[in-house]
């Protein structure tokens, strides 16, 4: 069983050199009865929140083991159960190990994968943790109305095309950032934004705000943080919301940037307001009804970037931290 192990906690951001790719015997029989599963990985998911799992941060549940596999979000298939409810040959989503085999004692993070007429990678990102973050940071969270000003930072990834897409669908006006030219092009011209900017080649991101929203932003979708967050704060409108769903800028830093902008919470009335995808997965399935069509009458695309291989897994991690990813960063373990 092929596995990608914690060789030591990351120091900083996450390097290749934290982990290693190394083979170990797993045993591909259950007990009848133990509610136990094995699975067999097809897709992995590379989230952000894995580079913190890699540091010694000592959160139980949270904080990965050393010489231990990685942990994330999968698609896989069952081939031998313990459980009533999952049979041989099931096809599931949900938190897996980053191995070949996945013995599964807590079958409650697993969901099953009941419509294939769409890509399965898709589990790990539109259908899957990434898109409910979407789905449910923008409805639930921003509250928005038609015609609002929507402005999202990451836009061209795993969450931000969707919200971008999901906003444009509401009849809001969106601007997206990215970090290289490619990633903008993208935005504008295969998820519909109306405007994007490349935030590397910005000298000065409160103008290029003004630009983009010279009436100011309603909603900000938040993956970045610090500096992005600070230059926001100057150009949101009277009662606009944050919907903070990650700062990746500062997961690898050693202290925290300061915001220096906050004042104008309380000028604006913003309201500011945090989540984890997690607290909205017993929604699954009204989220499924609102996406799955979306996805069939082609009313929203989903770029994906799948890395082929498990010893491809570590550099396609790290890779969230430098943009190296277009879209979704999957890793492809098995074909079937
Ligand atoms: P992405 O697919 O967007 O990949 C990460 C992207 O972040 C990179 O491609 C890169 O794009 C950008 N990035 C990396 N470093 C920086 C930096 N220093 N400054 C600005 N941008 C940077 O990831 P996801 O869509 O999966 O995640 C987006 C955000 O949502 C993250 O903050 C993540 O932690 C958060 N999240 C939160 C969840 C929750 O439950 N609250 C669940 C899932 C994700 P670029 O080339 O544009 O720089």
């Amino acid at each position: 069983n092929k596995q990608v192990i914690l060789k030591h906690f990351a120091n900083g951001g996450p390097k290749e050199s934290d982990m290693v790719v190394k083979t170990s015997s797993i045993s591909l029989k259950v007990e009848p009865g133990s509610n136990a599963v094995v699975i067999k990985n097809l897709y992995l998911s590379c989230d952000p929140m894995m580079g913190n799992r890699m540091k010694n941060l000592g959160i139980p549940g949270l904080t990965y083991t050393v010489e231990s596999p990685l942990e994330g979000f999968g698609v896989a298939k069952v081939v031998a159960s313990g459980h009533p409810e999952f049979k041989k040959g099931d096809l599931v989503w949900g938190a897996v190990g980053w191995e070949e085999y996945s013995l599964i004692k807590n079958t409650q993070s697993l969901f099953k994968i009941h419509h294939t007429d769409v890509p399965l990678s898709y589990y790990t990102g539109i259908l899957g943790m990434p898109g409910i973050t979407a789905w449910a940071g923008f409805y639930e969270l921003a509250a928005p109305k038609k015609g609002e000003n929507v402005y999202i930072s990451a836009a061209s990834g795993a969450v931000g095309q969707l919200v971008g897409q999901f906003a444009k669908l509401m009849g809001c006006y969106v601007v997206g950032s990215a970090g290289s030219k490619e990633k903008v092009e993208i935005l504008k011209n295969k998820f519909g934004f109306d405007d994007a900017f490349n935030y590397k080649e910005e000298q000065d991101l409160d103008a290029a705000l003004k630009r983009c929203f010279p009436e100011g932003i309603d909603i900000y979708f938040e993956n970045v943080g610090g500096k992005m967050l600070d230059a926001v704060l100057l150009n949101m409108r009277l009662h606009g919301r944050i919907t903070a769903c990650g700062m990746i800028s500062q997961y690898n830093l050693s202290q925290t940037e300061g915001v220096h902008n906050m004042m104008n919470i309380v000028f604006k009335r913003i309201q500011m307001k945090g989540f984890f995808a997690t607290d909205y997965f017993p929604e699954y399935a009204k989220f499924l009804d609102v996406v799955l069509p979306l996805i069939r009458e082609g009313k929203v695309v989903y770029l994906e970037d799948i890395a082929e291989g498990l010893e491809t897994a570590p550099a396609a991690l790290v890779g969230l931290f430098t943009g190296r990813n277009v879209g979704k960063q999957v890793v492809a373990v098995s074909k079937e």
